[in-house]
């Protein structure tokens, strides 16, 4: 058995497929912006709703939101993404291309991420000084300094275009927790919880990012799951290895193997921060581990941001010990769309089964995006088509199924392999008189016969969560 390798390969396959395409391809497209298809647009909701699952509807201590893209923009000058969103660029002089100083500084094991302009200039010049720097695209040597780039992306919400200026601009949201943020007050005064209590949503955000050539993994418009968690200063130690753990918990859950995960421990932090790890997946297609997931400790520095900015109130009294305080906040942020390029990348496979190549994506039944395909043995039998038709609108109003009639028994489950439906069901002439059809398994590819009154119990049990 081989897995498929390289970007290329899991690109083609998502569009052929139907999983993403480039967007805006008939105009030539727009980099780093994706569309996602049918399979892939099911897959991500539902990667998406078993976030949601393990994250608020199994726990009783997290609210949901979905709080608006745009917001009041003092919002991310309290949070300080005005002042210092920013990534380090470095241009070529000569082909244009532009590259982010911090990466070509990991290439040499330099640890950058979110280091002063200065450190990563210095770093830059040691490097030069060598002769060791070049551009990725034309090899070479010429390369500008690194100078801060904001990766904020402004609109002109409710002012005519023309009239944008530092006075009017309203900002896309760079990372959906700023919602959670103002709404902590709502959620208070609503819900009425104690702490330590999270808030969780899922949404989009825009980052101006400077280079975005992974497909998906970095684009400039994304959706992320996150969950702000709300809490007593003393409680951050023992909260922040629980939710580490059960963070990391959750990608085993759906089949992500423990050798492909590793923890990265940041040495820099935000001056706010007091821990912060990552979560990293060894993506093949991208030769090596990149982050997924990170789990950061906030401090109080958000919501004493914001109600110094906006004049409002945003302490907690305990009611049993009266003491006032600003709540402390940890956060798990996962980007939906590299959860969805991991979970490819994890599980599609190539292997060879009886002289023939098979493509299977050998991923969890509970995150297939079609989960039932029911066929007729043949398209021109009125009696196979109308048994396969009622069994295939029965099932459909359970899960998401698909009725092929198109090509062999064989070619229809490659078809359906491809995209990883854990079962087939095919009605053949056995069937009228047996009323049982033949039940075929994705992983396995046994067969086995179910008499059609067994059919939902026999489904229900193999894939809905337990
Ligand atoms: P990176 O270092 O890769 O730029 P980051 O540390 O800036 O990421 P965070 O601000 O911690 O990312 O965002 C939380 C999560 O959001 C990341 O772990 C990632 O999964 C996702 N994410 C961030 N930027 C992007 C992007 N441009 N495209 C897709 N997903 C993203």
């Amino acid at each position: 058995m081989t897995k498929k390798s390289g970007l290329e390969k899991i690109v083609s396959f998502c569009k052929r497929r139907g999983f993403v395409f480039p967007s805006s391809e008939i105009y030539g497209g727009l980099a780093a912006i994706y569309d996602y298809g049918h399979y892939g647009t099911i897959l991500k909701n539902n990667i998406r709703d078993a976030w949601w699952k393990h994250m608020v509807q199994f726990r009783d201590d997290i609210y949901g939101l979905d709080s608006a893209i745009f917001m009041h923009p003092t919002t991310w000058v309290a949070s300080g993404h005005v002042e210092g969103f920013d990534d380090p660029q470095v241009d070529c002089l000569d082909c244009k291309q532009r590259m982010r100083a911090d990466h070509i500084l990991e290439e040499f094991g330099v640890d950058a991420d979110k280091a002063s302009i200065d450190f990563v200039n210095d770093e830059l010049n040691k490097l030069k000084k060598d002769e060791k720097v070049k551009c990725v695209n034309c090899g070479s040597k010429k390369l500008t300094p690194a100078r801060q780039f904001s990766l904020m992306i402004k609109s002109n919400l409710g002012s005519p275009v023309d009239v944008l200026s530092e006075e009017n601009v309203i900002y896309l949201r760079p990372e959906t927790c700023g919602g959670i943020y103002l709404e902590y007050k709502n959620v208070m005064d609503s819900v009425h919880p104690k702490l330590p209590f999270g808030i969780a949503q899922v949404g989009k955000a825009f980052r101006n990012e400077i280079v975005a050539r992974q497909f998906v993994f970095r684009t400039r418009e994304f959706e992320q799951m996150e969950m702000q968690y709300f809490l007593h200063p003393d409680k951050m130690d023992e909260k922040y290895e629980m939710w580490k753990d059960l963070r990391w918990k959750w990608y085993l859950e759906y089949g992500i193997p423990q050798e492909k995960l590793k923890w990265y421990k940041h040495e820099v932090l935000s001056h706010y921060a007091s821990q912060a790890y990552d979560i990293e997946f060894d993506f093949e297609c991208l030769g090596g581990f990149k982050e997924v997931e990170g789990i950061h400790t906030r401090g109080d520095w958000d919501l004493s941001q914001h109600s110094k900015h906006s004049g409002v109130d945003l302490m907690y009294t305990d009611e049993k010990t009266d003491e006032k305080f600003t709540p402390h906040i940890m956060e798990t942020s996962a980007g939906l769309n590299r959860v969805f390029l991991m979970f490819l990348d994890n599980a599609l496979t190539e292997e060879e089964v009886e002289g023939e190549k098979r493509t299977v994506l050998k991923i969890d039944k509970r995150l297939a995006p079609i989960k039932v395909a029911v066929f007729p043995l043949l398209k021109n039998k009125e009696d196979l088509t109308g048994k396969a038709r009622e069994i295939y609108d029965s099932l459909k109003k359970l899960w998401m199924c698909e009725y092929d009639v198109s090509g062999s028994i064989g070619k229809r489950y490659r078809r359906q392999d491809e995209i990883g439906t854990p079962y087939c069901v095919t009605v053949d002439f056995d069937s009228l008189s047996d009323n049982s059809v033949t039940i075929r398994d994705r992983d396995t590819m046994k067969q086995e016969r179910v008499k059609v009154a067994e059919l939902k119990n026999y489904l229900t049990e193999r894939l809905d969560e337990k």
